[in-house]
């Protein structure tokens, strides 16, 4: 125990310095700086070293004057603040540091090994482009040396070479291959009423599976008398049916049964229009063939996708109607096989009208010629002649827009569906634009569009006026076709309305619910 005296009242302290007993002595007038100071000193400690003193229990004791006096058998302990973790922990500590830091360095070390990498293999890509261009130049001469071989054949009089093998492509063309054997799809046999029912546009698109499909679009060429008329072979005719179901992707919107609804709704038109009677067999099997052809291998994203994003198609045609182009690319790509070829047994010539004739269909189909040619077909309609080659050409090109377009012709539990697979998709670009920075379109953003707002504007300044138009040529078509669009519209703006009310209705509703909050 300490002991004071009044003359000089002092206090004697025993530390553990080392394992040994340090006996410290100081004024109980003494400053708790100068206790600490003290203390510093005689653990052997810098001066001014941040420390705590503890009793062998471990409780803290207080440096200043009435730091309660101790016993040799009692001793305090100088901790220094910064070590007062025990030392593994303070080595985990610094190895934590250690690996951090380490990391860091590692990162940045595979950052820059990364980019090396990038550079090298760039480099070698662009080496690999060099020599493949090359190969393109070589191949290209190889090609010119067979064409002129074939060219010396022909014109001693050997056997007609095939023109569609011009077309092919070898850069795209994984999926365009040719189905040799037999085609599996199993013989689905149409019934009568299926039959009746394939020609009007109240068919039900949404009853039929794949094979199902194939097998109407079979019977459509056998009906319409193309089978005979361009003698193809029946098992070819399958065969290229096949492969044109294989070259549609599985889009929510442009997919295989698109396609089958754009040739059935054209297979329909040619009835109720009665164009067997009015135009020729050769331009019925173009009708049907662009129909069947003209949304191939469609990416689902459109054109405006295409050029903003620079994509590989856009580059390919310098932003012309870069799908249409493509879509009519891969078409003469399944023709140029000859086990595909179902207008194998044509003559060059007429192979070459048949060909020039589908490509203009096809690019009809892009909408942003809309305009343009729908007034070109007006021009002809006061003297419309149905010999006239030029006024056929218009009318056929309106034929297949009409055609592409007619998903609200149908009846509106069929028709309704396709407006959801338009949306998703367009929802789809829309989402994939706004992650990369590219323009939206308000109609095919999901924050501006409905199904009703979507429809209205589209039924009455696209699909009312071109249908009408058409009606002049054809009066029949108003019942059939230019009714239930007039029908879908005036559903389509109730739905709006009843839209409008209910939006209107909860914006009262939470200005309410704010208003009675503030009172
Ligand atoms: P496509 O050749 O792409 O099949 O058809 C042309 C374009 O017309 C479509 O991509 C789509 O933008 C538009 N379209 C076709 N049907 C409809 C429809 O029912 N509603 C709306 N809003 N647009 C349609
Ligand atoms: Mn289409």
């Amino acid at each position: 125990m300490g002991s004071s005296s009044s003359s000089f009242p002092h206090r004697n302290i025993y530390l553990d310095v080392d394992g040994k007993v340090q006996k410290v002595v100081f004024s109980q007038h003494s400053s708790p700086c100068d206790i600490k100071e003290l203390l510093c000193s005689s653990s052997n400690l810098p001066r001014n070293t941040a420390i705590k003193l503890i009793n062998p229990e471990g409780a803290m004791v207080s440096i200043d004057a009435t730091v309660p006096a101790n016993s040799p058998n009692f001793l305090y302990k100088v901790v220094p603040l910064s070590t007062s973790q025990p030392p593994a922990e303070r080595e985990d500590m610094f190895q934590s540091l250690l690996t951090q830091v380490a990391e860091q360095f590692t990162r940045a070390f595979r950052i820059n090994e990364l980019k090396t990498e990038v550079t090298n293999r760039l480099a070698a890509l662009e080496k690999r482009v060099e020599m493949e261009g090359l190969k393109v130049v070589e191949i290209e001469k190889c090609k010119n040396d067979l064409r002129k071989l074939r060219d010396e054949v022909t014109s001693r009089g050997g056997s007609r070479v095939n023109c569609s093998c011009k077309y092919s492509f070898t850069d795209e063309g994984k999926k365009v291959t040719p189905r040799r054997d037999v085609p599996t799809y199993p013989k689905y046999t149409l019934s009568q009423e299926t039959i009746e029912a394939l020609k009007k546009p109240t068919f039900d698109v949404w009853h039929w599976e794949h094979n199902e499909m194939l097998s109407c679009l079979e019977f459509m060429y056998h009906d319409l008398g193309l089978v005979k008329e361009f003698n193809m072979n029946p098992i070819i005719l399958k065969r290229w049916l096949l492969a044109i179901q294989e070259n549609y992707r599985d889009n929510p919107f442009h997919n295989f049964r698109h396609c089958f609804c754009v040739s059935q709704m054209m297979y329909g038109m040619i009835h109720l229009c009665s164009l067997q009677g009015k135009l020729t067999l050769t331009d019925l099997g173009i009708l049907m063939t662009a129909a069947v052809c003209h949304d191939l291998d469609h990416p689902g994203y459109n054109n405006t996708y295409q050029i903003n994003a620079r994509t590989e198609l856009a580059v390919r045609y310098n932003d012309i109607s870069p799908l249409e182009n493509h879509h009519c690319a891969v078409a003469f790509q399944i023709l140029s096989l000859p086990e595909c070829n179902i207008f194998a047994n044509v003559d060059p010539e007429t192979f070459r009208k048949i060909r020039q004739a589908i490509i203009t269909l096809i690019l009809a189909t892009d909408m942003a010629k809309h305009g343009e040619i729908l007034e070109g077909f007006k021009q002809k309609l006061d003297n419309f002649d149905f010999n006239n080659e030029e006024h056929v050409t218009c009318l056929k090109k309106v034929l297949i827009k009409c055609c592409d377009i007619s998903n609200e012709v149908r009846p509106s539990e069929v028709a309704e569906p396709w407006v959801d697979c338009l949306l998703e998709e367009y929802f789809m670009q829309s989402d994939r634009e706004k992650s990369e920075g590219l323009p939206v379109a308000p109609f095919m953003d999901r924050d501006k569009v409905t199904k009703p707002t979507a429809q209205i504007g589209f039924i009455k300044f696209v699909l009312i006026p071109m249908f009408e138009t058409v009606m002049k040529l054809f009066p029949q078509i108003e019942e059939i076709m230019v009714q239930p669009l007039r029908d879908s519209r005036d559903h389509y703006e109730e739905l709006k309305q009843l839209e409008d009310s209910m939006t209107e209705q909860s914006s009262f509703m939470s200005r309410l619910r704010k208003d009675l909050k503030s009172e």
